[in-house]
């Protein structure tokens, strides 16, 4: 039998598995049930015929990446191998497995039911990316019960905390775990008839304006902070057509442009009331870095613009922070390994396959960047992420893993 003829009749797999991803419901803040979750996945993996352990992230590191609140929560991310015979190169699989925070009123009630309705399975995690997770899951067991011997050493990692920063998981993944890629395939950001080869970075700042509190009733004796900072959101204005003139082709034809979003959270001080002057307002700028431009200059010349920007308010005073950031990948999808990717999903999906570059980011940069090998993002994807009512299709389940199994024994690498 063929591994895409045994995937076919043990397609149920794909839906027992992930229904139980679902139901381990691992919300991400604060990092819940992590330590259930990899020790299924740990033997999950050893079930389908790999070497896998799971790694557990040190102290030192979670007292330095995480805020007090989640320090109860302990961090682990879960490595499995597969040596081939004969095969002198690895590619490496990525998934993480936790989830964003729920809310609203589902379709099947609880979020985390895993319920399946018509061709769908839903609940918080299966599009982004448990169902990942399956279909991989299924492919290297298809492989193992049919006796095909895939081209490639097999690297398989499941990773904490990219629902915030990663620096838990992938990140601490690729510079501390026992790993050795030639290529590596990063399971979302690519879906359908799609292959990602990058996404976009990002720089996250927060812009914290200085006034003087007064009396309410006599307002000139202060600085109004919200005032000033309502000039120097106006001003970033002429910012915003310059990044808009600046843009990149995708390999599909789409043209890009790099971004800021503004206030996504903004607030006042501490004492804000109605009869006082406002001394402090804050706000966020989401900068988006095009995966052509240089991560550092940009933060550098945003910053530029926010000083000159202030410097021609009278009085406005102002500080600012960098809360977080995530480098942009790409890689032109020349190389062999995205072509022969191509090939396995057209073969499997039976369509013209095309490469896409993300606005979101994903993981896929610190294997890209990090460790400086050929990365692409592709998985069963689904609907509705983030949101209520997410889902995956049973049948794009079942089709990655046998894109994924097409993959490790038609690519000769
Ligand atoms: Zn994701």
């Amino acid at each position: 039998m063929s591994p895409a003829a045994y995937i076919d009749r043990h397609a149920s797999e794909v839906v027992r598995r992930l229904r139980w991803l679902v139901g381990c419901a691992t919300v991400n803040p604060p990092g819940e049930h992590y330590d259930e979750i990899t020790r299924w996945l740990t033997r999950e993996l050893s079930s389908v015929g790999l070497q896998a352990k799971r790694l557990t992230v040190p102290q030192s590191w979670m007292k330095r990446y995480l805020p007090p609140e989640q320090q109860g929560f302990p961090r682990f991310n879960v490595l499995g191998k597969l040596a081939a015979r004969g095969a002198r190169r690895t590619i490496h699989f990525n998934a993480h497995y936790d989830v964003v925070p729920v809310s609203g009123r589902w379709k099947h009630g609880s979020p985390f039911s895993g319920k399946v309705d018509r061709g769908w399975i839903y609940g918080r995690g299966t599009a982004d990316m448990k169902g990942s997770i399956s279909s991989l899951l299924l492919a290297l067991q298809s492989l193992r019960a049919t006796g095909v011997k895939p081209n490639f050493n097999v690297e398989v990692s499941f990773t904490a905390d990219e629902e915030t920063d990663s620096a838990l998981g992938a990140n601490w993944l690729v510079q501390h775990a026992p790993i050795r890629p030639d290529y590596a395939v990063v399971m979302e950001g690519g879906e359908g008839s799609t292959v990602c080869c990058g996404h976009n970075g990002v720089v996250w700042l927060e812009v914290t304006v200085h006034g003087r509190a007064a009396h309410g009733s006599n307002p000139r004796a202060g600085i109004n902070a919200l005032e000033k900072m309502s000039a120097l959101v106006v001003g970033l204005e002429e910012y915003k057509r310059r990044l808009e003139r600046r843009s990149f082709v995708t390999p599909e034809g789409v043209t890009m442009h790099p971004t800021i979003n503004v206030g996504g959270v903004f607030s006042a001080g501490p004492g804000g009331k109605i009869n006082t002057v406002p001394a402090l307002a804050t706000f966020s700028i989401d900068r988006r870095v095009l995966a052509i431009e240089n991560h550092a200059a940009a933060e550098r010349e945003l910053r530029v613009v926010l000083a000159a920007t202030a410097r021609q308010i009278p009085d406005c005073r102002i500080t600012v922070a960098k809360t977080s950031e995530n480098f942009a990948c790409f890689t032109p999808p020349k190389h062999p390994f995205f072509a022969a990717a191509a090939d396995s999903v057209t073969r499997v999906r039976r369509k013209p396959t095309t490469f896409n570059v993300s606005t979101g980011f994903n993981d896929m940069h610190f294997f890209s960047h990090h460790l400086g090998i050929p990365t692409l993002g592709y998985g069963p994807g689904g609907e509705d992420y983030h949101a209520v009512d997410e889902r995956a299709r049973v049948r794009d389940l079942v089709d990655a893993a046998k894109i994924y199994a097409d993959l490790l024994t038609t690519f000769a690498g």
